[in-house]
């Protein structure tokens, strides 16, 4: 191993990058500001994070740390009552609740087991790109350090610090932010109402949800200002709010408030998410609103395909990088779209602010025209002065279905030829909006049958 990726930021992002990187063969050191330990939010995880904890070699340790298995959503959205989505159906099995504390410690311990490095109580003082790559200056613990790095990998959350210092701006979609508790109980309970709970109410939704060893967490999504006069202490703000609502106070029974605190919670997305030499990960790059739920397994997955890049950039293919950027910006559209249609669900409360807020129609997805048996070849444009088809698209995608579209072929086959030829898996409906991207463009052409 002699290539050194520097990863700034130690949470789930930053964890499995740097797992991801060791298992690919390049040498990863994580720079962590803060202490081993450190509280950290989000506790469910949805089935489908079995895959990309199983990617990691993780799913043995994941499944023997005891964490809650959860079998589904009740949400009080749109209606009083409690409609239920089970997790029965998924293929992945149940979805569940973390203790958090032991999720982190075993990542931190894997990254440590593939021998790579976590300085932990360590500021990044200057960042110098070189001709071979990073200079970086830290301070560990108070000592101070130089170190040399092929790649850089931007894992510090909602701080997006490394983007930030080489240029990114925040896009911002909404302020909202959260009222966290954590709550306990002595008593165990033999019949565990394991499901997560989702209310919403007319200043914003809630979510509960028990997790292992007696433990709850229960938070409320609102706009701020969280208190409009006099600011109560944070537990009797939570207790205020919480006493509003039916569902989760039901659930809430004996438990006991441990813990409150406040922490933002609104979506964006940075504008740049890679670089020469650097990409962000997890929150650094794009946060999504914790409805979806998707937060941990956004920040695992863009780690993996963070890896594959840093590989491939180091070996000399600096594409990479538009691919993951246009990856990124797909998901996140994608989002934006599954959002704006959950909000939309709720009706209850048309004019406060809040719900107001979140009422506008989603980005509309290009309208799909081709249809699959549709005969389609190349044109005659000239692409080669093309640098990037769009956001969601590289020039290198374009070229794939350039090359694909020599001979006429009807569209289903255009599509499936496409994503066996691309380097990165990418979807079915993603590849057909390529398809239709590239006609709508006039780089295809209807072929006479
Ligand atoms: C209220 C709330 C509830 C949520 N619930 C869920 C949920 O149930 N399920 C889910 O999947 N997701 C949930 N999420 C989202 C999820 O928590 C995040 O998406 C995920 O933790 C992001 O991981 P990350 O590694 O990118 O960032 P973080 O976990 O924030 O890690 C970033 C790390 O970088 C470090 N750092 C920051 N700046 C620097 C710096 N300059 N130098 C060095 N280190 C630095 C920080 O100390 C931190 O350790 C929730 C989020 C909120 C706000």
């Amino acid at each position: 191993m002699t290539n050194k990726v520097v990863v700034i930021g130690g949470g789930v992002a930053g964890n499995a990058s740097a797992l991801a990187l060791q298992q690919r063969g390049l040498q990863a050191v994580v720079l962590e500001r803060a202490e081993p330990g450190t509280l950290r939010v989000g506790e469910h995880l949805s089935p489908e994070s079995r895959l990309l904890l199983s990617n990691l070699g993780l799913w043995d340790a994941f499944v023997a740390d005891g964490h809650l298995a959860c079998p589904g959503v009740r949400s009080s959205w749109g209606t009083p009552g409690i409609y239920e989505r089970e997790y029965i159906f998924s293929p992945y099995g149940d979805g569940w609740n973390l203790d958090r504390c032991s999720f982190d410690n075993s990542l931190a311990r894997a990254v440590e087991d593939a021998d790579a490095e976590i300085l932990y109580n360590t500021r990044v003082t200057s960042l110098i790109r070189t001709r071979e790559g990073w200079s970086i200056e830290i301070d560990a613990e108070g000592r101070k350090m130089t170190l040399f790095a092929s790649f850089l990998v931007d894992a510090t959350g909602r701080a997006s610090a490394i983007s930030r210092k080489l240029g990114a701006k925040r896009i911002v979609y909404d302020r909202q932010q959260a009222l966290i508790a954590w709550l306990s109980t002595q008593k165990a309970n033999t019949d565990l109402d394991a499901t997560l709970l989702i209310e919403a109410v007319e200043d914003g939704w809630w979510y509960a949800t028990p997790l292992p060893n007696n433990r709850m967490v229960a938070a409320f999504m609102t706009d701020p200002p969280l208190h409009s006069s006099s600011p109560l202490p944070l537990g009797k703000l939570w207790t205020e709010k919480m006493v509003r609502t039916k569902h989760v106070q039901n659930r809430l029974g004996d438990y006991q408030l441990d813990d409150v605190i406040v922490r933002p919670a609104n979506s964006y997305r940075m504008d740049r998410v890679v670089g020469d030499g650097w990409l962000s990960v997890g929150d650094a790059a794009m946060a999504f609103d914790p409805l979806s739920s998707m937060g941990i397994n956004k920040a695992l997955r863009s780690a993996l395909a963070a890896a594959n890049v840093a590989v491939r950039y180091i070996g000399g293919d600096s594409s990479a990088l538009a691919s993951y950027s246009a990856d990124l910006c797909w998901d996140f559209e994608d989002y934006l779209a599954k959002r704006s249609t959950f909000y939309q669900q709720e009706n209850r409360w048309p004019d406060q602010p809040f719900w107001r807020n979140r009422q506008q129609p989603g980005p509309v997805k290009r309208k799909i025209t081709l249809q699959p048996q549709t005969m389609l070849r190349r044109s005659d444009f000239d692409h080669t002065n093309i640098t990037q088809m769009n956001s969601v698209m590289t020039k290198s995608d374009y070229e794939s279905i350039h090359g694909i579209c020599e001979t006429p072929l009807p569209a289903f086959q255009v599509v499936s030829q496409l994503k066996q030829r691309l380097t990165r898996p990418i979807s079915d409906e993603r590849a057909i909006h390529f398809v239709q991207i590239a006609f709508d463009h006039g780089l295809l052409k209807y072929a006479p049958i």
